[in-house]
């Protein structure tokens, strides 16, 4: 068994008794160890890219689903939506409104996850936590019928203190709480919490995580483990 697939393998295995799904991020790897993942029974993928994105889309095999996950500039949301399974990293109201006119003039539906803001570094895009649950009430009220809200989206500080990954991952997950209670029963699509990277998806997952999302951890087991 290859690398990949044995990390695949280890991750899945985890997962199963958490009820939690593995997003693969294939960004900067090489098609062959893609490949090797898609092998594996892996059809989740995910790129933060949108050329990158449409790219893989057109060179693997047509059952995988791809999934944005990086900061979506307004000039590339019309090209990215034929193409994109899940857009993990809607972090602005007017983001979420541009995605939802070109989806409505596109006669299509878009699924997408709202990114909230949980770590201390002042850099990473997001949604203030007191941001999401006024929007969600927006599409609540149906004015988003161009997009699916299908949950939140976070990452945790990069920092290797695990009690201060756990504080971010425990209010994003509180925070979607909050949101199910208020809203599951009109937005019947917000289930997923994807939380988790390679450095930190075991704490995510002890949150209550659906989805995490690894790129090294899958393509590069051995030096993620050095
Ligand atoms: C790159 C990236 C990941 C995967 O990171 P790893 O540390 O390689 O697992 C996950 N989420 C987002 C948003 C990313 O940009």
């Amino acid at each position: 068994m290859n690398q990949v697939a044995a990390a695949l393998e280890l991750i899945n295995r985890a997962l199963r008794s958490k009820g939690a799904r593995l997003v693969a991020v294939s960004k900067y790897q090489t098609d062959e160890r893609v490949m090797m993942a898609y092998d594996a029974g892996q059809r989740i993928f995910a790129e933060n890219r949108v050329q990158e994105l449409l790219a893989k889309k057109a060179r693997f095999p047509s059952d995988c689903e791809w999934h944005f996950i990086g900061h979506l500039q307004s000039n590339k949301v019309r090209m990215l939506l034929p193409a994109v399974g899940l857009i993990h990293s809607v972090d602005s109201e007017t983001l979420l409104e541009q995605i939802n006119r070109e989806s409505q003039r596109l006669g299509i539906v878009t699924r997408v996850l709202l990114q909230v803001h949980i770590a201390q570094e002042a850099h990473k895009f997001g949604l203030k936590a007191e941001e999401v649950l006024p929007l969600l009430n927006r599409c609540a009220n149906g004015e988003f019928v161009g997009t699916r809200v299908g949950g939140l989206m976070g990452m945790a500080s990069l920092c290797e203190d695990e009690r201060q990954i756990g504080k971010e991952f425990s209010g994003l997950s509180a925070l979607f709480s909050d949101a199910k209670d208020l809203y599951g029963a009109r937005l019947a699509d917000f289930k997923e919490l994807s939380m988790g990277m390679s450095g930190d998806y075991p704490i995510a997952l002890q949150y209550g995580s659906t989805m995490i999302r690894l790129g090294s951890g899958v393509f590069q087991p051995d030096d993620a483990q050095q």
